[in-house]
């Protein structure tokens, strides 16, 4: 278990003073400009050999990103956007910093965007998260009090501006080059690619997204080191990370976790267990409703890190939204509710995510009451395969991705009902 001397996240609970005066007394803000004073290439150097990979699902590692962004400007500004658009269905974690911890965002967001040559940062805060918001600014404006923020901040001799920007609650924008365009001013539709946002992103100047796990982080490894980061996990794997576990576990939480921690000293140490014990669990949807579900027999010695769960599991770890399903839950109707969601959610911009979207949902709603023909689960598969890869953004593999789980992994559960269904012998289930 991770030990407290190793935690990133100091206050992740709200324990503690959550101002500027708190931050600095767990050791925020504590020599900044000294960070700073490494200089740019030093402290990119220093996320690559810590192994970051970016905490917002894609895992693309953190340093190799910055090193994407031009080191001469030409003549355009470079922005640090931090996307604290959370709302993937069971991602909960960055909020904690938000309204708890949030110094360590913005001192993070000040260090990056020096390395990224970018005096100004946008934090594009997802629509629902009203406290967040609250509890943000009022961080900002304690840092612009004190000198951290503005110009020669925290005594660096960088200019650095921070701003925040709520959105207005639609799932895509989480998506970087939708928020890109909603942070425009304009409707929250995904661009093509390339151009990448390093080469022309917001404004079409040079532009990195990043997470808000994935800033947060970076003060206190570049105060402890590459190697003390690098030293939890497996390789490739590294760093502590935050795990959002839902569901049918005696005690849902928010928890900083070693990566590659396993699975069932995940749920044993900070979650109390598996309602009903171990035999009682059905399914483990790993890292956020995107990625495929797993079999609960094949999570408990599950490896909690990138590798594990994408290469022998054919799942993810995502955003480590860990969403736990005990034996009481209709796995058909769970997946069910997530194309549904996806279905909400699609921009409509392209062919294959806003009809296909629609299609999964529909022939979802009558696998739920098994009023369906067995032929059409291996459709549903082929449909799912013609969204996954042909779209514009991930939205359409992340629409995909549920439904092939759910094929692959509780194929006999949908035949059962489709065959209950046609000889009668079926309870009252429906989709609403
Ligand atoms: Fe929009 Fe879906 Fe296409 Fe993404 S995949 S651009 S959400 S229509």
């Amino acid at each position: 278990m991770l030990k407290d001397q190793d935690r990133i996240f100091t206050n992740l609970y709200g324990m503690h003073d959550r101002t500027l005066k708190g931050a600095q007394a767990r050791g925020h803000w504590d020599g900044t400009a000294k960070l700073i004073q490494q200089g740019r290439d030093a402290i990119i150097d220093t996320m690559k050999a810590s192994g970051l990979r970016g905490r917002g699902g894609a895992g693309f590692p953190t340093g190799l990103k910055w090193s994407f962004m031009p080191k001469e400007s030409d003549g355009r500004p470079a922005y640090l956007v931090i996307n604290a658009d959370e709302s993937e269905p069971g991602t909960c974690k960055d909020r904690e910093i938000m309204r708890h911890d949030p110094h360590t965002l913005i001192e993070g967001a000040l260090i990056a965007s020096f390395a990224m040559n970018a005096h100004t940062c946008y934090i594009y805060l997802r629509g629902e998260y009203i406290r967040e918001r609250e509890a943000l600014q009022a961080a900002i404006d304690e840092a612009y009090d004190a000198g951290l923020l503005g110009k020669n901040a925290a005594g660096s001799g960088w200019d650095f501006d921070v701003f925040l920007h709520h959105g207005a609650g639609a799932y895509i924008c989480g998506e970087e080059t939708a928020l890109i365009e909603s942070l425009e001013g304009k409707k929250g539709m995904p661009r093509m690619k390339p151009p990448f946002p390093a080469g022309a992103g917001l404004y079409g100047c040079p532009t990195t997204v990043n997470n808000v796990e994935s800033i947060a982080v970076v003060p206190t490894i570049l105060r402890r080191g590459a190697e003390w980061f690098a030293g939890f996990g497996r390789p490739n794997n590294a760093g502590t990370k935050l795990f959002a576990i839902s569901g049918h576990v005696n005690n849902p939480c928010v928890v900083e976790e070693a990566m590659s921690i396993s699975f069932e000293e995940l749920i044993e140490k900070h979650c109390g267990g598996i309602r009903g014990g171990w035999d009682n669990l059905l399914a483990v949807i790993p890292g956020g409703s995107s990625v495929p579900c797993a079999r609960g027999e094949d999570m408990r010695d599950a490896i909690m890190d990138f590798d594990y769960l994408r290469n022998d599991l054919g799942s993810g770890l995502g955003t480590a939204a860990v969403i736990v399903m005990d034996k009481q839950t209709d796995i058909i109707k769970a997946i069910w509710r997530l194309s549904k969601f996806y279905k909400h959610e699609s921009c409509g911009q392209c062919t294959p995510c806003r009809e296909g979207t629609g299609w999964m949902m529909r022939v979802m709603d009558r696998l739920v009451q098994g009023k369906a023909d067995v032929e059409e689960i291996d459709m549903l598969w082929d449909v799912t395969k013609q969204v996954e890869g042909h779209t514009i953004c991930a939205l359409g593999d992340a629409a995909a991705w549920p439904i092939q789980g759910l094929i692959r992994n509780f194929r006999g559960e949908i035949e059962d009902r489709i065959k209950a269904n046609k000889t009668g012998r079926m309870g009252a289930l429906a989709a609403e």
